[in-house]
């Protein structure tokens, strides 16, 4: 049983991890980046006195680890004050962040607000790798902010998402954590939701290519110990069984997009005919217990076969619903990953294409406002083809307010 204020007439336990998607501006452009692709749909961003009513929602129904990230959370002015009133309800706080912005004077301010933890992300060992991924020129200022993260005593916890056009660097990453003296390295393989998606032909390694950096990693495993810990994820698309996606939906975690939509998982609204309600409509708490969209696939009794009489389905609880609607159009179908259903061909075949050279004649996608906006009017014109029509929510057209999405400026270390 877990702590915190249960609706009544309920067995639904309350969450425990609340990420909240701050903003979705940001000055990177990453290829595999898991904001949804349409993004700049958003309209307002909550405002501060909106987040600390979030916080206060959330804690009071029992959630107590509280993710900030975006976009890049520090280009909101206000995450201090957001993580001082965190902290002051009680919530474990981790910044999940690119670096940039994080100057001495913002890290001394979140470490005085009460910051537990800030998790560091790299694109790649290179200079040359780590600017072209991103779209930006920002190696040597992420350098820089891990070494204010070590001056000002945080764990350092890096993180480096791997795809086919890095991974074979999978040893110079660690040598390069090893260095910086991360207490921990998550190399956390890309999973192909939203611009990951639309950019797979592109980032899906070959089988050879994560074989041969799985056995690179355990070398280092092996050497360095507890010295520092290395995570490693599998790509789903290289497993037989999908991943009990979420945790399950509905049960343990919530997000709040930067305008206030409350999601089981972060990339949920794309899924058709479900509404998510907002934050500024409707008590987190109803959302949580009530709505139509948190019930929808919580527990087993929505699912179809081949999952309804699986002896496995505690197991994974179906996988991912996400995926499962990217690949086959109907979101209560078995996650595809799972050899078991009827569409793991589709797996198969970009698992076969991954080995083929890269077709360089086809872009690669770079996260911007402009593409956010240009596939958007792209699918309301009819212009996408099928897969990725389901990138997108029904009804997503973009915003005119440009100030609240896109690139910013900020401050430089
Ligand atoms: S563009 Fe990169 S840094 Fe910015 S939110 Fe996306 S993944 Fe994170
Ligand atoms: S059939 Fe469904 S429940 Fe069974 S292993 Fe596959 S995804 Fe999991």
């Amino acid at each position: 049983m877990r702590k915190g204020v249960k609706m009544a007439d309920t067995n639904i336990e309350p969450p425990l991890w609340l990420l909240a998607e701050i903003t979705y501006r940001c000055p990177l452009h990453c290829v595999f980046c898991y904001n949804p692709v349409d993004y700049a749909k958003q309209h307002k961003e909550l405002s501060t006195k909106e987040w600390i009513d979030v916080l206060r929602q959330g804690r009071r129904m029992g959630a107590a680890q509280l993710g900030l990230s975006g976009g890049e959370p520090l280009l909101r002015n206000d995450l201090e004050e957001i993580v001082e009133e965190g902290r002051k309800l009680g919530y474990y706080i981790n910044l999940i962040t690119s670096g940039i912005g994080l100057t001495e004077k913002r890290i001394k301010r979140l470490k005085d607000a009460g910051l537990d933890h800030i998790q560091l992300s790299f694109q790649d060992s290179t200079k040359e790798m780590n600017d072209f991924l991103s779209s930006t020129k920002t190696f040597d200022l992420k350098k820089k902010v891990a070494e204010l993260i070590k001056k000002y005593d945080y764990p350092m916890v890096l993180n480096c998402v791997l795809h086919k056009l890095n991974i074979d660097h999978i040893g110079e990453i660690l040598t390069m954590a090893e260095s910086m003296g991360a207490d921990y390295v998550e190399l956390a393989n890309t999973q192909f939701y939203s611009w990951a998606k639309l950019n797979r032909d592109q980032l899906l390694p070959s089988k050879e290519q994560l074989e041969r950096a799985e056995k690179t990693m355990k070398k280092f495993r092996d050497r360095l110990g507890n010295r520092m810990k290395l995570f490693f994820i599998m790509p789903d698309y290289y497993s037989n069984r999908p991943k009990k996606c979420m945790n399950g939906w509905g049960n343990i975690f919530v997000t709040i997009q930067s305008d206030g939509t409350v999601l089981p998982c972060h990339v949920a609204s794309m899924l058709p005919g479900m509404e998510f309600p907002s934050i500024r409509e409707k008590p987190l708490d109803w959302i949580w217990y009530k709505s139509p969209g948190f019930n929808k696939f919580r527990g087993k009794s929505w699912m179809k076969e081949p999952c309804k009489s699986c002896p496995e389905q505690n197991e994974d609880l179906g996988g991912c619903r996400c995926q499962a609607y990217m690949l086959t159009g109907d979101p209560a179908n078995a996650d595809p990953v799972c050899d078991k259903s009827e569409h793991h061909a589709k797996v198969i075949e970009a698992v076969e294409d991954a080995s083929k050279p890269i077709n360089n004649e086809k872009k690669i996608i770079f996260r911007t406002d402009s593409d956010s906006r240009k596939l958007m009017n792209q699918k309301i014109n009819g212009g996408l083809d099928l897969e990725k029509n389901r990138l997108f929510e029904d009804s997503s057209s973009p915003s005119d307010e440009k100030s609240r999405v896109g690139s910013s400026s900020v401050e430089i270390p």
